[in-house]
């Protein structure tokens, strides 16, 4: 497939000719249309894989000319360096375009980019804080925004943007395209999606450049947390064959819990990263790994995006991804550059489903190692492996004598208001009958769904 195919217009195919591009990368091919369609958007892909290329261009197409000042796309991105890199890309395909792009970030005078905005521009690219404060003191108007990319979500919402992002969708205009894209999958970018995306359009770009069958893939069924890691101090004491090892889990407070765990047998081999830990400590971690100064890398899925780290000999997911992606890119770390890689799974029970929708992706089954006998089964539970106990009214629990009751005085009358919040908002919900506020963009969701 050439960009002839893509129906673009001549400004933007003189620009790529000027690029020396001439083929779409596979998430530009892929995106192309679904992001021209105007629906919501969802793309899975890596950094690298020409993504901002990949909603540009439908963008740049469909973007008329106009005189107007306010900005009708908003990019968000989660670093001052993406802002530059992406601003910088733009402008790429800009070149015989009549556009202003502007890049916006925090760490730098507001007055001096209060006065760029002022000037008029046609695509605002941002980090969420500095557009945030931009869009409050009316600097920048964002009621004319038809287009919102969100870029990196995953490294935003790990970043803890999240409260951040929604509060700049309360004041963008409800009737605009939402288009984001994530190199891996979490928990909380599924969340976002649901609550404000309607009816996204999934692109997904999943394997990430290595070839399967450079890598040898295995698995065990383990049955809890610290099986887990007996499994794996076992399957580590082979220091020989494991010799430069990435272990993957799914959350900060997993990572932490496995390096402590870890850390009784294994101190001096052993690193972390996560996106509590300084930059510092994890530049450090990976530079310490990458020279082979500590063995075992112990990482989550967004922080090990783009580690870009030779002869890893192992990648062992501690636990099954839940999207199917991540197990993608998690085993594509391993048998880069023709060498043979292993990538080995722990799945407990509950995580078989996981690793259904894996080997469905693949299509092909990974195949199942006997659970070794040498290694101990362990029965204790960590806090989310507990069945969760819900007792109500149980008659044969006494309560606890010195437990605080209700105070033994009833509240003066003018204590006993509650606060219900904004009262306007009250009566208007009253007169209604339905929230509205603008920043309720579920409701019309909710409604549908009815
Ligand atoms: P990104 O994934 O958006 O960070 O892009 C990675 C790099 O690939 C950027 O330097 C782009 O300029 C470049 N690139 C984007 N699209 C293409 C393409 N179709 N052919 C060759 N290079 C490209």
């Amino acid at each position: 497939m050439t960009f002839q195919d893509l129906n673009l217009n001549t400004p933007l195919y003189n620009a790529l000719d000027d690029l020396g591009f001439t083929s779409p990368t596979p998430v530009q091919e892929q995106s192309f249309n679904v992001v021209a369609s105007g629906k919501d958007v969802v793309g899975i892909a890596q950094t690298g894989t020409g993504k901002t290329f990949a909603y540009m261009l439908p963008i740049l197409r469909d973007l008329k000319f106009s005189k107007q000042d306010n900005p009708r796309v908003l990019v968000l991105v989660p670093t001052r360096e993406l802002v530059i890199q992406v601003v910088e890309e733009i402008e790429k395909l800009s070149k015989y375009i009549n556009n202003r792009v502007l890049g916006v970030y925090g760490g730098t005078n507001i007055n001096t980019q209060k006065q760029e905005v002022a000037q008029g521009l046609d695509i605002i690219v941002a980090t969420p804080g500095r557009l945030y404060d931009l869009a409050v003191s009316r600097a920048l108007q964002l009621k004319s925004i038809q287009k919102l990319v969100i870029d990196e979500v995953d490294v935003m919402l790990d970043l803890g943007f999240r409260h951040q992002l929604i509060n700049i969708f309360d004041i963008l205009p409800q009737k605009r395209q939402n288009i984001m894209f994530s190199a891996t999958m979490t928990h909380d970018v599924d969340l976002l999606i649901n609550d404000f995306f309607i009816n996204p359009e999934r692109v997904s770009i999943a394997v990430s450049g290595t070839p399967l069958e450079n890598i040898e893939q295995s698995r065990y069924d383990v049955p809890n947390f610290y099986t887990k890691v007996n499994l794996l101090v076992q399957l580590l004491n082979d220091a020989e064959t494991f010799h430069k090892v990435l272990v993957f889990v799914a959350y900060k407070r997993m990572a932490d819990r496995l390096f402590k765990k870890l850390d009784e047998y294994f101190k001096e081999e052993l690193c972390v990263i996560h996106s509590n830990k300084t930059q510092n400590y994890r530049l450090r971690s990976i530079e310490q790994f990458k020279k082979g100064e500590n063995r075992i890398l112990v990482a989550t899925d967004v922080m090990a995006r783009g580690l870009d780290i030779d002869n890893v000999s192992h990648v062992i997911n501690f636990d099954t991804p839940e999207y199917p992606e991540n197990y993608m890119h998690r085993i594509g770390r391993t048998g880069r550059a023709e060498r043979k890689g292993v990538a080995i799974t722990f799945s407990t029970e509950k995580e078989q489903e996981h690793l259904k929708n894996i080997e469905g992706l693949m299509q092909m089954e990974i195949p199942l190692i006997d659970f070794p006998e040498m290694v101990d089964i362990s029965t204790e539970l960590i806090p989310e492996e507990r069945p969760e106990i819900k007792e109500r009214n149980n008659p044969t629990k006494r309560k606890d004598e010195d437990e605080p009751g209700p105070a033994f005085h009833e509240k003066k009358e003018k204590n006993q208001k509650v606060n219900l919040g904004g009262s306007y908002r009250r009566e208007i919900a009253k007169k209604y009958k339905k929230p509205k506020t603008r920043g309720d963009k579920n409701f019309n969701k909710r409604n549908k769904r009815k």
